[in-house]
């Protein structure tokens, strides 16, 4: 008899555990929000997907070395450096520059190694691919189409939230100057020749 009480309380106030905890959730303050219609609480120091100044990348591996999960692949023609007078990388052509987004841990290891400062952590946390090839970020790719960063699928389709529709413009303006630049670092940029260095005039030719 006395099991049968203990067991009979015990289930009792298993249920009156449980349903405390489901009553506790019913009025607490509401966190998950209906992404992509409402826009998601993204904060300033978050790590998003990448955002990359093509133009001023010199292509020196240091972001794929320092990967933890060699999720980044890098390469370039020739070399490539810095111009200061241009602020832009002048030199070979940079021909891949892919970011597996499956793998990345969004550590931003690769930020803090960059020589140059033009890799950043962006605002877009949106993933979404079906395949695993389409969880690449091409940012060759995505500098022809005028593009710095990828965005998420869903965000190319019509009657986007205000939200998507105001970050994806943010996105656009903020690359639209570069534009040119990023077009030009896909074909290569000649250095310009170093002082003291031009090349000789014909009567410079017939003084010597
Ligand atoms: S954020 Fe981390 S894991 Fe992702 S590409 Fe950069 S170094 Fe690699
Ligand atoms: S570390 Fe910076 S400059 Fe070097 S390859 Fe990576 S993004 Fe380009």
């Amino acid at each position: 008899m006395r099991d049968y009480l203990y067991n009979v309380w015990s289930a009792f106030s298993s249920i009156l555990i449980g349903l405390g905890v489901t009553l506790k959730y019913c009025f607490a303050k509401t966190i998950t929000v209906q992404y992509p219609n409402v826009a998601p609480t993204v904060k300033p120091r978050s790590r998003g997907i990448h955002w990359l100044e093509l133009e001023r990348c010199i292509a020196c591996g240091a972001c794929t070395k320092i990967c933890p999960v060699e999720c980044i692949a890098v390469e370039r023609t020739k070399p490539r450096k810095v111009d200061k007078a241009l602020n832009v990388a002048v030199g070979g052509a940079l021909t891949r520059y892919e970011i597996d987004y499956g793998k990345c841990l969004m550590c931003a290891m690769c930020v803090d190694a960059c020589p140059t400062s033009c890799l950043h952590m962006g605002d877009n946390h949106d993933l979404s691919c079906y395949r695993r090839e389409d969880c690449v970020g091409d940012f060759v790719a995505l500098a022809r189409d005028g593009r710095q960063t990828p965005e998420p699928l869903w965000i190319a389709g019509p009657q986007l939230p205000m939200w998507a529709e105001a970050r994806r413009q943010a996105w656009a303006d903020r690359a639209e100057p570069h534009r040119e630049a990023m077009l030009r670092t896909l074909e290569g940029v000649e250095p310009p020749p170093k002082e003291g260095k031009a090349e000789k005039t014909p009567a410079k030719r017939q003084e010597d």
